[in-house]
């Protein structure tokens, strides 16, 4: 799939943008704080209905503006869509083909794109919160059924964790009605469980194959998901992890109601990098850490492929610069041909680009 032809207004500093864009490689080239990520950052919300910078929409519309508008057609082996999204103060609105689509559920996923800016070393380096974000993000988005058990998990959290306070308060005693909120939580759980675990086979098989490709070296980068309720396993049926989750919830239920909150679920749960068997997040170097998110990403263009047939759009913001000789040829190869590629930096100079035939640049100020 590609994005042709794209718009956008009153989108952070981009006032009126009307571009068409070059099936395989775009350049945007410019100095600092002219608006390149910017630029990026509105495809990827074209794609995804949401930022990786920010969670709060309202950022993105252009100060002194009332709403910020992105438009695009993109043209897949199949279909020519076109998708647009209007931001406002107060929420925004999605359509497909001039249809407004009253669920965004039912817009993510046509359009695909995986970003790589250097904040996704944080993905190796940061918090359990990162890597459970990025399976929710990228999960969603490619799957709707994830998408919906994992919104719909974090409701029923919600809901027993408010329960949970107010028995605590002693402002309600009906312990029946906590089994239920239990039991509704452990059955939702187990459906975001068994999809994370099958998402991360695949990706652990491609982000090897990546890792290998890009570092040059005989290092072994493996990924596993770990799970907070630590008798829960891959092989297990959803049914087999629901009875496990349910029955943790029971055993712990004493300790939650102590804590006035849930202590274990795929809110808890962690995903574990491995290079050489060692865990990459204590051990791995700056380098390495980059390299493995750097083909954590590629490997999800993989994954997007195999599930959907259609390469996704890959946004890189300041990846270069970040790359040494080898490494920069070892990914524009990997990539060259595949996807349609966007790649911002300040300076052409020093980079390999001999690899890509014809770049199409632009110059962002
Ligand atoms: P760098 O090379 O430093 O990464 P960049 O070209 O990627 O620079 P961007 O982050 O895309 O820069 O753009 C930053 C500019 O956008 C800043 O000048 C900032 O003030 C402006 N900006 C951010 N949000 C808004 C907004 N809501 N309205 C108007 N301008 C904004
Ligand atoms: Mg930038």
């Amino acid at each position: 799939m590609y994005l042709k032809h794209f718009i956008a207004q009153n989108y952070r500093n981009l006032q009126q943008l009307d571009v068409v864009f070059d099936p395989n490689v775009n350049i945007f080239i410019g100095q600092n704080a002219q608006g390149k990520t910017n630029l990026l950052e509105a495809i990827y919300f074209l794609a995804l209905t949401r930022s990786h910078r920010t969670s709060s929409d309202k950022e993105l519309i252009a100060f002194d503006q009332d709403y910020a508008n992105i438009s695009g057609h993109v043209y897949k082996s199949q279909i020519d869509l076109s998708l647009r999204v209007l931001i406002t103060k107060k929420g925004k609105k999605v359509w497909v083909n001039r249809i407004e689509q009253a669920k965004l559920s039912k817009y993510v996923g046509q359009l695909n794109a995986i970003l790589f800016s250097p904040e996704d070393l944080d993905l190796i380096k940061g918090a359990p919160t990162q890597r459970r974000r990025f399976m929710d993000q990228e999960f969603g988005q490619i799957n709707s059924e994830y998408l919906y058990f994992a919104g719909k998990y974090r409701q029923v959290l919600q809901q027993k964790n408010n329960y949970l306070k107010l028995l605590a308060k002693g402002q309600a005693r009906d312990m029946m009605f906590l089994d239920v909120l239990s039991d509704q939580l452990a059955g939702v759980a187990a459906e975001v469980i068994v999809r994370r675990f099958k998402f991360l086979k695949y990706l652990d098989r491609y982000a090897q194959n990546a890792y290998e490709h890009i570092s040059s070296s005989n290092e072994k980068l493996t990924l596993h998901y770990r799970p907070s309720v630590k008798e829960v396993t891959e092989s297990d049926s959803v049914e087999e992890v629901y009875r496990k989750l349910l029955a943790n919830y029971q055993k712990n239920q004493k300790v939650e109601l102590l804590k006035k909150t849930t202590l274990s679920g795929p809110h808890r749960d962690d995903i574990e990098f491995e290079l050489d068997g060692k865990d990459a997040h204590l051990y791995g170097s700056q380098g390495q850490q980059r390299t493995i998110a750097l083909s954590v990403k590629l490997a999800e263009i993989q994954l997007v492929h195999h599930l959907t047939a259609e390469y996704p759009l890959l946004l890189l913001d300041d990846v270069m610069s970040e790359l040494d000789h080898d490494r920069q040829s070892a990914l524009l190869n990997y990539i060259h041909g595949k996807t349609q590629t966007f790649i911002t930096t300040t300076d052409l100079e020093g980079i390999s680009w001999e690899i890509i035939k014809k770049p199409k640049v632009y110059r962002i100020k």
